[in-house]
């Protein structure tokens, strides 16, 4: 995608900054808005960048590169504004990285390496392709099954604990799945930040071994993933994938729904919940992760301040862990005083890039909650 596909809607915006605080309720919505605090940095900023760079009348520049490139594509903007444009200012800050990428004035540098690992190594954590299922004790798992665990490289590389409970956890409930050690990186870093010349190959090859592996469904545990698989792939791919295409807690909601499975051992805390972007406001699933925690015994549930569609992301997203480190987790420091608001003991999430960012938020101001996937409190009860 490049500006002439989102072309139309580049005059749509009204400069009327709904996108900047949630709407009707005027808390900030905008991380990088907020931090940056210039209007070039908040949407209607770049959708005016892109606008201009269209017509001409504006030249890239390094200045450029940063306010396209310092905002984790979170989407709150697209929630709060109530304009024709709101459904597509994603689509446009997506698509001025990808021109940034073509005429040579983006990726930022560490977007590019991840890159190069990504061709080389299948993952953008510099990491060998075979330690892939490194964190799996077993080392023989069926080449058939109805269910395709893709685990996704965060959890196989760093967030392995996720990984390992979501394992386990499909195993205790005799869910007929698999694994494949030929899984590559999703491509959602590279669609993030503008690189999209492998993406379209990456995506066959996940969904050829998939069809190979004969999966009626794909669960994931990572958020990126699965928008990247659900909304994403049917579009690089111009076909229905022909697979149902589910986050882990959506599979388990739905069992819990049809009374397939049962939680009866106690987790006796109080939890709030952490939306991930990329599961709630890029795909709309907000009740899943909330009815699974809502029917575990003996938990005491709460929620933040901002949730749902008004969740403040966590940061981690859109390339900013990697290119803006310390600001990375200065936005999830935000989140973190948010959670100490509820006074809960865990906060809990159903992606590992956010665990891992809000994780780093929680060390780094000595908080006392607890980080936890949603996976590893049921694997610890069911
Ligand atoms: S992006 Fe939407 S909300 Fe923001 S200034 Fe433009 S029209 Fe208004
Ligand atoms: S995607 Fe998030 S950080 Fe980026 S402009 Fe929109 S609200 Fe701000």
């Amino acid at each position: 995608m490049g500006l002439a596909d989102v072309e139309k809607w580049l005059h749509q915006c009204a400069r009327c900054s709904s996108c900047k605080y949630l709407y009707k309720n005027y808390n900030p919505s905008c991380p990088s808005g907020e931090r940056f605090w210039f209007e070039t940095f908040w949407a209607s900023g770049r959708v005016w960048i892109a606008n201009a760079i269209r017509n001409g009348e504006l030249k890239w520049s390094e200045s450029i590169r940063k306010a396209i490139y310092a905002c984790p594509l979170c989407g709150n903007c697209a929630v709060q504004c109530q304009q024709e444009v709101s459904d597509h200012l994603l689509d446009i800050m997506e698509a001025l990285r990808e021109e940034a990428v073509k005429v040579g004035c983006g990726p930022l540098e560490e977007h590019r390496i991840f890159a190069e690992w990504i061709q080389k190594e299948h993952n953008p954590y510099r990491e060998s392709h075979n330690d892939r299922l490194s964190w799996l004790e077993e080392k023989k798992f069926p080449e058939e099954a109805e269910i395709y665990y893709f685990v996704g490289c965060t959890s196989s590389y760093r967030q392995k604990q996720i990984a390992k409970a979501t394992y386990s956890l499909l195993k205790k409930i005799n869910a007929n799945f698999t694994v494949n050690p030929e899984e590559w990186c999703c491509t959602s870093p590279l669609l993030r930040t503008g690189q999209t010349e492998l993406v379209e190959s990456i995506a066959k090859h996940n969904i050829e071994i998939a069809k190979k592996m004969k999966a009626k469904k794909i669960i994931f545990s990572c958020a990126g993933c699965y928008r990247t698989f659900k909304e994403d792939y049917p579009k690089i791919l111009k076909q229905d994938l022909g697979i149902e295409v589910l986050h882990v807690t959506e599979y388990l909601s739905n069992l819990l729904k049809d009374g397939a499975i049962t939680i009866t051992k106690e987790f006796p805390h109080t939890v709030t919940y952490h939306d991930p972007c990329h599961l709630g406001r890029h795909v709309g699933v907000y009740e899943a992760p909330r009815e699974l925690l809502k029917a575990v015994p003996g938990l005491s549930f709460t929620e933040l301040m901002r949730n749902r569609e008004n969740a403040w992301c966590c940061g981690a997203g859109g390339g900013v862990k990697s290119g803006f480190k310390d600001w990375a987790v200065d936005i999830a420091k935000e989140r973190v005083k948010e959670a100490e608001k509820t006074n809960a003991e865990y906060l809990v999430s159903s992606c590992p890039f956010c665990w891992r960012n809000l994780e780093d938020a929680i060390k780094t101001i000595h908080s006392g909650l607890k980080m936890v996937d949603i996976v590893e409190i049921l694997n610890d009860i069911i």
